[in-house]
């Protein structure tokens, strides 16, 4: 059995945030906290969420090297900490919750990460998941879907596709992708 890099990737709104808490409830699979600079929703906390950073702390940080990949989305900057991954696959597989760029970037520096893209039902359940969850603007709502169609046309270059329509559904697809990863040997890219 190996410790792997889990790599949930998709369109935002697309359920990945809910996807990753359901798979980390379980001590396999350890949560990847990255560094953002966009403030804390509510009910998000601090090194729990993610670790909230002033974007002069997000940037020292980059160039000090500390991040696998990083990169701006929405005015806001977004980082996988290295240290964090490297001192976590020591004792567990570790999943991680990132755009679909962030997710090629790091298949780039670790190819022996598994990478997974949500995918919708369709563009229109998208756009309610993102009106309903109420923590964008309308123009930022906006922003998210026009990215959409690029997202989307990335979705070859993944190992798995999954369509999260059903929650339950979805999840479980995941557990047994990753049950077969983690029991393939070393080296074994078949
Ligand atoms: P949100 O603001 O909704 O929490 O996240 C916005 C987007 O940033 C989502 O697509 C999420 O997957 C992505 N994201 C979260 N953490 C990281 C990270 O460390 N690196 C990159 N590249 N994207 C991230």
């Amino acid at each position: 059995m190996r410790n792997i890099l889990f790599v949930i990737s998709g369109p935002s709104g697309v359920g990945k945030g809910t996807m990753v808490e359901r798979l980390s409830r379980c001590e396999e699979l350890i949560f990847s906290i990255s560094c953002t600079t966009r403030a804390p929703r509510e009910g998000e906390i601090d090194g729990v969420h993610y670790f909230f950073l002033s974007e002069e702390e997000f940037k020292r940080r980059a160039e000090a090297g500390e991040f696998l990949e990083y990169d701006n989305h929405f005015g806001n900057y977004y980082g996988t900490l290295r240290s964090f991954i490297e001192e976590k696959l020591q004792k567990s597989s570790v999943v991680l919750d990132l755009d679909v760029v962030g997710a090629l970037n790091v298949k780039r520096s670790y190819p022996q990460a598994v990478l997974v893209m949500l995918l919708p039902p369709d563009k229109e359940a998208l756009k309610q998941r993102l009106i309903h969850r109420h923590s964008e603007t309308a123009g930022q709502i906006e922003n998210r879907l026009a990215r959409v169609d690029y997202e989307l046309s990335l979705k070859d270059r993944f190992d798995y596709t999954i369509v999260n329509d059903k929650v339950e559904v979805a999840e479980e697809q995941l557990r047994e992708i990753f049950e077969k990863e983690k029991n393939r040997a070393e080296g074994d890219i078949s």
